[in-house]
C-alpha cells in the first residue's frame, strides 16, 4: 500500500512536469506549486466577493444601507428554518460560469475547486461544526437526465474538507417539480411544497445543507423546514452562488 502511494505520488510529479496542470476554468497553465484542484490566480481574482452589507442570516445583499447585523426584510417577515447561509460569492462572473459548466455541461472535475471554495466559505463564515453534510436531492427523472446530482458532488467535497460525514440519501425528493427558473418567489414556494421528505434519523443533529445556487431561497427553506420538523437541532446552508 505504502509503495503504491509513493509510486502514485512520484508518477504524479512526472506527469506534472510533462503536462503541467491547467486551470479548469480558463485552460491557462497553473503556476508552479498550485494544486491541480485550484483555479489559476486570474480566475480566483475574478471571483467577486460577497457584499459586506448583507443579511447575517440569508446572506442576501442589503439593497438599502442598513447597519451590519441587521436582518433583511424577507428574514424579518418570515424567519427562515435555517440558522444561516454560507456562500462563496454573488452568483455572477466567474463563479456563475463555473457553476453552470459544472451543473449543466458535465464538467465534473470542477467539483474539486468549487468544493474547496465552498469549504473555505464555510470555515470563514465561522459556522458551528456540523454532524452531517446533507445535499439537496434531485428527483429521479432529473438525475436520470443529468447522470449526477451536482449538490451531492459538492457535498462530498465539502464533507471531505471538513472531515464530517455526508448523508447522501437523508433528504428524499418525492416528486419532480417544474424548474424554479422563471417562477416568482411565491410560485417557487408553492411549487416545492411537500416535495421533500426526511429518510433517516436527524433528531438533535446539526446539519449542513448543500445546494449549488440560492436565488429566492425557496428550495433551502423547504428542505431546512422538513429537517427541522423532523427534529434537527440546527440547519446551516452552504451554497456556491447567492443570487
Ligand atoms: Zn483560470
Ligand atoms: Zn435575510
Amino acid at each position: 500500500m505504502e509503495l503504491w502511494q509513493r509510486l502514485r505520488r512520484e508518477l504524479g510529479a512526472c506527469c506534472d512536469l510533462l503536462l503541467p496542470p491547467a486551470c479548469l476554468l480558463c485552460g491557462d497553465r497553473l503556476p508552479a506549486g498550485t494544486p491541480a484542484s485550484e483555479f489559476c490566480p486570474t480566475c480566483r481574482a475574478g471571483l467577486p466577493p460577497l457584499p459586506p452589507a448583507r443579511c447575517p442570516v440569508c446572506a442576501a445583499a442589503h439593497r438599502t444601507p442598513l447597519p451590519s447585523l441587521h436582518h433583511c426584510e424577507v428574514c424579518l417577515r418570515q424567519p427562515p428554518p435555517f440558522d444561516r447561509v454560507h456562500a462563496v460569492g454573488p452568483y455572477a462572473g466567474t463563479l456563475q460560469e463555473a457553476t453552470q459548466a459544472f451543473k449543466y455541461r458535465g464538467q465534473l472535475p470542477l467539483e474539486r475547486p468549487l468544493g474547496a471554495l465552498l469549504a473555505a466559505a464555510v470555515l470563514a463564515g465561522g459556522g458551528r461544526r456540523a454532524d452531517l453534510v446533507v445535499p439537496v436531492p434531485l428527483h429521479r427523472s432529473r438525475l436520470r437526465e443529468r447522470g449526477y446530482n451536482q449538490s451531492l458532488q459538492l457535498a462530498r467535497q465539502l464533507a471531505g474538507a471538513l472531515a464530517v460525514p455526508v448523508a447522501p440519501a437523508l433528504l428524499h425528493r418525492n416528486r419532480a417539480t417544474v424548474a424554479q427558473q422563471g417562477l416568482d418567489a411565491v410560485a417557487r414556494g408553492g411549487n416545492l411544497r411537500g416535495a421533500f421528505a426526511v429518510a433517516g434519523p436527524v433528531a438533535g443533529r446539526r446539519l449542513l445543507l448543500v445546494d449549488d445556487v440560492m436565488t429566492t431561497g425557496a428550495t433551502v427553506r423547504e428542505c431546512a423546514g422538513v429537517l427541522r420538523r423532523a427534529g434537527a437541532a440546527a440547519v446551516e446552508v452552504a451554497v456556491l452562488g447567492r443570487a
